[in-house]
Parts: structure tokens; C-alpha cells; sequence
């Protein structure tokens, strides 16, 4: 089983040892943060993290699945508003390190930045060949109309589920919220009311939820018996990344501050439409010079749904003919944890742009 030598430092782990009858699927939970673990402090009565090992007792149902089950908690929870690259990281490392001890793994992580994180972890997990489900919860565990247990149970039957040749069915990054699993480098948290918070307005669910979990087998990444040898992880994130949203009346100092002085290495350009911007020269030029210098810019819309396609208007080939690279249908979220990871990468800036144009984990449609 797992080794949890290291854990006195900054982790607990939770044992639930579930009698088995049969070949049951054996899950690692890794509690990061967020509603799904919140209760409500007394004294303030904001909501503050608590420590996950209570959640067992909120989950008593947890034992009829047919699952073995262990707990990792992260060590403070977290707001995922505080998550961070070495958050990233560590979530990588704990996976690798109990890669062959575990079928899936869930990974409950607080919703503001939840697509971030299971972009990054897409990326940084490398020939993966297991299920990495991401949830979490719009209303507090504590609470009697929450979200968390559904999402929480779901999360955890899909990462257990295999088919009948013992492969896990869904051996990708995904996010599962509210009746629907969806690939994690493709969703966006789009409502701070909603209990169904997530969308993938770019590609299909990998799962729909009802009185029976419907697998979209044709969506979800193909097992790949070979990379269960291979996988590995990527460590080195790049931060030297800016997101530039354009805006009627940006000025030009405003953009040379961000694109030239800001020490990018890496712009993710957030443009109009299919991916338009203005055709003024000083903004142009600004692009281009950017693009000389070595700067990866990638287009990405600020529409949710559809794609860039730089060709359509003049205001969209002038960004291709500087150089820009074309984010299709990305997330934002995506665009910035690529870049991260390609960048981290220090590659020749060629290379690095060619992994930029292709999709490397079903992040864009081509
Ligand atoms: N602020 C919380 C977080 O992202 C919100 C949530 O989990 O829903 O950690």
C-alpha cells in the first residue's frame, strides 16, 4: 500500500479499510480545501476549512460503496483562491507517489479555481493512464442542503470504475460537478450562484449523471495500457505568464506595460469574437515586438463558446501575421496552465511553440 512515511510533516492520512468480496477499485482522496470542507466558525461565522478527517462521519453511505478508500489532507486546507503553483506540485507528487497503489484518485479542491488546477494537473501528469477527478461543492458539507455529498459519492464511483477488462474508464483529468463529468482542461466555473457552476462550452461531457452515470465512451480520452511504465511528472511550472484582456480604450502604455515590461515570457491574449483585435498600428506593433522578443502570445477568446479563427476579419489575420498563436477553442484557464507547463519546459522557443499550436491532452479542437 501507500507510503506515508512523509506525511508527519504536512499531511494526515486517513485509513478506511472497507471489507471486500470481490476486486474492488482502491481510491485516494486528497482534500485541498475549499466549501466542500467548510464549517461555519462560531465565533465569526464565516466560513473557515476543517480538518477532513471528520468528513468520514458526514459520509456514512461512503462504506457501502465498492471502493477501499484512503484520505490525504492537505496541510492547511486551503481557500483555492490561495492555491498556487507549489499547491500544484504537491498535488502532482502525491499522485505520483501513489500511482501504483491506487486505481483513481479524487482531489476535493475548493470551485474558484478548481479549472485552473485540473488544467494544470493535466498537463503536469504525463502519460497518465488513471482517473484524476477533481469536485468540490457550492454549499458547505456542514449544511443540510449541500451539494458536496452527491458531487463527493459521484466523483468517487467514477474514479473507482473499470470495464470488464479491469481498465479505468475515464483515465484522464476530469471535473465533476452536478450530474455532469467533464474534462478538466476544458471547464470554466461561470456562476458563483449556481449548484451546476461548471461548463465545457467547448466540448462534450465525458459523463451524464442520473439514476445512471451514462459514460460518452466516444469523448473521454482512449486507455493507453503503455503509459502505466511511463508516467511521470512535470514539476517546473512557468509563472512568467500575463493574461491580457482586451477593452475598447486600452491604452498603449497599458499594453507595452503588460506585454513588454511585465517580464512575460508568456501572454495569454484575450480578444473579441473569433479572436479579433484592433488593426491601430501602435497596437500591432506593439504585438509584433513582443513576438520578436521571444514572447509566446496566444490568442484565446473572451467568448465562452466557439473558437478563434484568425482568418475570418482583418482584425484577426493582423495578430496572426505578427506571430500570434492561435489558442482555438481554449479556456483561459487552459491557455495559462500550458503555458506554465510548456514554458517550464525551457525549451528552443520553436519547440516551445510548436507544442503551443498542437493540443497535448484534448485541451483545444483542431
Ligand atoms: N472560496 C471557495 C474556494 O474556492 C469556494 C468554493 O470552494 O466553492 O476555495
Amino acid at each position: 500500500m501507500a507510503n506515508f512515511d512523509y506525511l508527519c510533516n504536512d499531511m494526515c492520512a486517513l485509513k478506511l479499510h472497507i471489507p471486500s468480496i470481490m476486486r474492488r477499485s482502491s481510491i485516494l482522496i486528497i482534500y485541498t480545501g475549499g466549501t466542500i470542507g467548510m464549517k461555519t466558525d462560531e465565533a465569526t461565522g464565516a466560513l473557515v476549512p476543517f480538518d477532513f478527517s471528520g468528513i468520514y462521519d458526514e459520509f456514512p453511505s461512503l462504506k457501502r460503496l465498492k471502493v477501499d478508500i484512503e484520505v490525504m489532507t492537505i496541510k492547511p486546507p486551503i481557500d483555492s483562491s490561495n492555491v498556487s503553483v507549489e499547491n500544484w506540485v504537491h498535488m502532482a507528487r502525491l499522485i505520483r507517489d501513489n500511482y501504483t497503489a491506487y486505481d483513481g484518485f479524487v482531489i476535493l479542491h475548493g470551485t474558484d479555481t478548481m479549472s485552473y488546477s485540473a488544467a494544470a494537473l493535466s498537463f503536469m501528469l504525463e502519460n497518465l493512464a488513471k482517473p484524476v477527478i477533481f469536485t468540490g461543492s457550492q454549499i458547505p458539507i456542514g449544511i443540510l442542503r449541500t451539494d458536496g455529498r452527491e458531487n463527493f459519492i459521484t466523483a468517487i464511483e467514477i474514479a473507482g470504475a473499470r470495464n470488464e477488462d479491469g481498465h479505468p474508464l475515464v483515465p484522464e483529468v476530469a471535473l465533476y460537478f452536478q450530474n455532469k463529468l467533464m474534462r478538466g482542461n476544458r471547464t470554466t466555473k461561470f456562476s458563483a450562484e449556481a449548484l451546476n457552476a461548471f461548463a465545457s462550452f467547448n466540448y462534450p461531457a465525458l459523463a451524464d449523471v442520473g439514476v445512471n452515470i451514462q459514460y460518452n465512451h466516444a469523448a473521454i480520452a482512449p486507455y493507453a495500457p503503455d503509459f502505466s511504465d511511463e508516467f511521470r511528472i512535470s514539476e517546473s511550472m512557468c509563472d512568467d505568464v500575463v493574461v491580457v484582456k482586451l477593452f475598447p480604450g486600452i491604452r498603449p502604455a497599458t499594453l507595452r506595460t503588460l506585454l513588454l515590461e511585465s517580464g512575460a515570457r508568456g501572454v495569454v491574449l484575450e480578444t473579441y469574437g473569433a479572436g479579433n483585435a484592433p488593426t491601430s498600428e501602435w497596437f500591432v506593433d506593439l504585438v509584433k515586438e513582443a513576438v520578436a522578443r521571444g514572447i509566446i502570445v496566444v490568442n484565446v477568446s473572451q467568448c465562452k463558446d466557439g473558437a478563434v479563427q484568425m482568418h475570418l476579419y482583418e482584425t484577426g489575420l493582423a495578430l496572426q501575421e505578427a506571430g500570434v498563436v492561435s489558442g482555438h477553442d481554449m479556456t483561459i484557464e487552459s491557455a495559462v496552465a500550458k503555458l506554465m507547463y510548456v514554458l517550464g519546459k525551457n525549451l528552443p522557443l520553436s519547440e516551445a511553440v510548436g507544442l503551443m499550436r498542437r493540443p497535448l491532452r484534448g485541451e483545444f479542437t483542431l
